[in-house]
């Protein structure tokens, strides 16, 4: 069977990527893309624009809305699509700790499958999952997250990811010295029950990130590094194909593939 998919967001840096994927591959049928620029037609492919996501899908009635847009709409396009029955692979960070909430119990009502992956990269994945096999020995730990700099939300969702991974396995507690002051405000990063998370934004950068574990004497360093984002296609490909099988939230590609 031929997925029917539309994307939302194809103008951005994922979505003309993911657009790119989905021409070529026989597997799926791309019918529309959701733009808040109309131009009735998108670039040289010919696909019908829409400003509405109802209207996309009443017009062109997708299987799967690929989301890769800004944290700003991205709940709205989510709750819209399971409304209409239409399976959301979203690719776009920042939803709220409320907001993934709201969405699992839209999923529950509605019956139909939703995946929300923060990375759509393998090796990211598998960066995460090998961090929270370390954290269970090494359970002091500052994450450094570095994206290019135009990047909107921060810390990313991806270190938020890797930080509640790391939550399930490592008790709470306050790392570094008791008395620590930070002598400007910021200096020590964010806080995620007493682990810090920084943020790095610079032109040049796609998507990295290390987990920096210290322990007695020693460093463990895991590092993933997306140098484009090719590194994100074969995550968005399987998403696509396994949200058909599935009819409840996914949070995490890890939840597919380990
Ligand atoms: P981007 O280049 O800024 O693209 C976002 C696109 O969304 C832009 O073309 C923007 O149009 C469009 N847009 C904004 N509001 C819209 C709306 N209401 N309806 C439809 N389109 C709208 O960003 P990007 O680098 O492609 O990243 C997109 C998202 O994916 C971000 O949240 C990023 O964090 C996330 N991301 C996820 C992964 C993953 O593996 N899950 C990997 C990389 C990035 P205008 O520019 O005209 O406003």
């Amino acid at each position: 069977m031929v997925i029917k998919v539309a994307i939302a967001g194809p103008r951005g840096r994922m979505g003309k990527q993911a657009v790119a994927t989905l021409i070529k591959n026989n597997e799926f049928l791309l019918v529309s893309v959701l733009d808040h620029k109309n131009e009735e037609r998108f670039l040289e492919h010919d696909i019908p624009v829409f400003t509405s996501l109802e209207e996309l899908i009443y017009h062109t009635k997708p299987d799967v809305l690929v989301d890769l847009t800004v944290p700003s709409c991205v709940f709205e396009h989510t709750i819209t699509a399971l409304e209409n029955g239409v399976r959301p692979v979203i690719g776009t960070t920042g939803f709220t700790d409320l907001q993934l909430e709201e969405v699992r119990k839209k999923v529950e009502e509605k019956e139909i499958g939703c995946i929300i992956a923060p990375n759509f990269s393998i090796g990211a994945v598998l960066m995460m999952k090998f961090s929270q096999m370390a954290a269970k020995y090494l359970t002091d730990i500052e994450i450094i997250e570095m994206h290019h700099d135009q990047k909107v939300d921060a810390p990313s969702g991806t270190a938020l990811k890797t930080a509640q991974m790391i939550n399930d396995v490592r008790e709470s507690f306050e790392q570094g010295h008791t008395d620590e002051k930070e002598l400007i405000e910021g200096a020590r990063g964010a806080n995620i029950s007493g682990m810090h998370i920084h943020s790095v934004r610079l032109p040049g950068l796609v998507a990295h990130q290390q987990v920096l574990l210290g322990g007695e004497g020693q460093l463990l360093t895991l590092r993933h590094d997306s140098f484009d984002r090719t590194s994100f296609m074969s995550g968005i490909v399987l998403s696509i194909n396994e949200i058909m099988k599935h009819n409840t939230l996914i949070y995490g590609l890890e939840k597919l593939i380990l």
